[in-house]
């Protein structure tokens, strides 16, 4: 499967998001800590498993909850600590995160075609 722009681009949001957690919270400045990064490493897995390929809807608006509970629960946590936090330090992809994630009409649309 290809990887479009727009798996891309939630792959660095993610990634942005896991950042300013881990920094905050485990210390890390340059880097994500062990345990960080395997949550990195599995949001980009499922992104790149994503059964909706191209036509993508925001994961938080997905009706398949493809992660694990336990990790479900950890992305959860960073991305409600981080997420107020990106329109600060990464206006860009917050605003796209905000728009994606709250287009639930289109999401639905999409979903059923
Ligand atoms: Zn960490």
């Amino acid at each position: 499967m290809n990887e479009n722009r727009r798996i891309k681009r939630e792959k660095k949001t993610i990634k942005a998001m896991i950042s300013i957690y881990c920094s905050h919270h485990h210390g890390m400045t340059d880097k994500l800590c062990l345990a960080c990064d395997e949550l990195r490493q599995y949001s980009w897995k499922r992104l790149d498993k994503c059964l909706y390929g191209p036509d993508k809807p925001q994961c938080s608006s997905c009706p398949v909850h493809c992660y694990k509970p336990a990790m479900q629960q950890r992305v959860k946590t960073v991305m409600s600590y981080a997420g107020p936090k990106m329109v600060f330090r990464h206006p860009v992809l917050a605003m796209l995160h905000l728009v994606y994630g709250f287009k639930k009409d289109e999401t639905v649309k999409a979903v059923s075609q």
